[in-house]
């Protein structure tokens, strides 16, 4: 190709000089502005010179990046001292400004959690959105389709209803003989895969077994589930029945996962809780502390500057972090998409980067004990 023709018509762009001049190559996030002041792209950076002057040196051939420079009309950028926090407040400004070419961050996305509701006859179902209604919610998941699938096979292992809520329930030792007989309201009662609390056919006893079962199963404090499935599928295979063997051991593998999924989750949420220290003194920026981020949770809620070995409870800042050591954990629903997102991103952080947990340490350790009086 003619060399000339690969000459990037942004060159000389104004906004191009800019960066040359001003900028420097530190961690930090970027954003273009459109001709109203108002943000068009927010992007964040190790180096934030050399990530900006690439914008400049793209050849004229359409796509979203040459776009944004035809309408950009200024470019703004901060450091931060470490590139996760660069992450971190990324990811804040996309949600807050939900920039027009930012793509990723600024859907919300759909996550599900499973529910046993909180009613006579508990049902087991996928939500969306978690309620302060005394139901107990675990996840979230990523896929709400998948996980709508996954608990109807769910419900009809444990035997727990997944009817809609306004289904009238008649359990066999309600007080009511004047009323006629009833038929099931579906199919299930019928296959054996609910004990049809709606037709009179079990006792509350009986059904609130079958619900301590599916919480016992969702809280990783029983695999009877998986066992019964495992004994079935010897019994197909014993009588020949290949197929049947073979749909029961994918039903037993889905679940196990969906099990694994739930408690990993819980447990990976509970190891997000701690100090982080993203670079050392040597790697700090010249003229910069290392800072300190408090994790909790899943969240980072204070970024402390300097090493900060740890804080006097009596000063102002390790008032605050005792404070927040106190806070009882939030129930699903007072978390938004975004602290969900939020706390997916500071997961996939660690999960690739597994050397960074050398450099946490203990909430406790970050605020001194009193000296005990005497
Ligand atoms: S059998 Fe009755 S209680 Fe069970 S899922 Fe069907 S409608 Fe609901």
């Amino acid at each position: 190709m003619d060399p000339l023709k690969r000459l990037s018509p942004f060159r000389d762009h104004p906004l191009r000089r800019e960066v040359q001049e001003a900028a420097e190559n530190r961690p930090g996030v970027y954003r273009f502005l459109g001709p109203r002041g108002e943000v068009l792209y927010v992007g964040k950076s190790v180096r934030v010179r050399t990530r900006l002057l690439s914008y400049f040196r793209r050849e004229a051939e359409g796509g979203k990046e040459v776009e944004l420079l035809r309408v950009a009309r200024a470019v703004r950028w901060e450091y931060l001292p470490t590139e996760f926090e660069a992450l971190v407040r990324e990811l804040r400004l996309i949600r807050a400004l939900r920039p027009r070419f930012n793509v990723r961050h600024r859907r919300d996305r759909r996550y599900a959690w499973i529910r046993i509701t909180r009613e006579a006859a508990p049902r087991l179902v996928a939500t969306r959105r978690p309620r302060p209604d005394g139901s107990l919610h675990f996840g979230p998941f990523p896929a709400p389709r998948r996980l709508t699938g996954l608990l109807s096979e769910l419900a009809a292992e444990v035997g727990v209803r997944d009817c809609p809520a306004a289904t009238p329930m008649h359990f066999s030792d309600q007080m009511d003989l004047l009323t006629p007989e009833r038929t099931p309201g579906c199919i299930r009662a019928e296959l054996g895969s609910c004990p049809g609390p709606c037709a009179g056919l079990c006792d509350s006893g009986r059904y609130g077994e079958r619900v301590d079962e599916a919480r016992a199963f969702l809280e990783g404090r029983s695999t009877r589930i998986l066992d019964d499935l495992a004994e079935r599928m010897g019994k197909a295979v014993a009588r020949r029945d290949f197929e049947g063997a073979a749909r029961l051991r994918d039903r037993r593998t889905r679940l196990e996962r969906l099990q694994t999924d739930v408690l990993e989750f819980g447990r990976f949420l509970q190891s997000l809780h701690f100090v982080y220290h993203p670079s050392t003194p040597d790697e700090a920026p010249p003229g910069e502390a290392p800072s300190t981020c408090v994790i909790l949770r899943g969240q980072l809620r204070v970024t402390l500057p300097g090493p900060t070995p740890s804080l006097d409870p009596d000063e102002p800042a390790g008032r605050a972090v005792r404070q927040l050591l106190l806070e009882p954990p939030p129930p699903p629903h007072h978390r938004g998409a975004q602290d969900w997102e939020e706390l997916f991103l500071l997961a996939r952080w660690f999960r690739r980067r597994p050397e960074e947990l050398s450099r946490t340490r203990p909430l406790e350790s970050l605020v001194r004990s009193r000296p005990s009086p005497g």
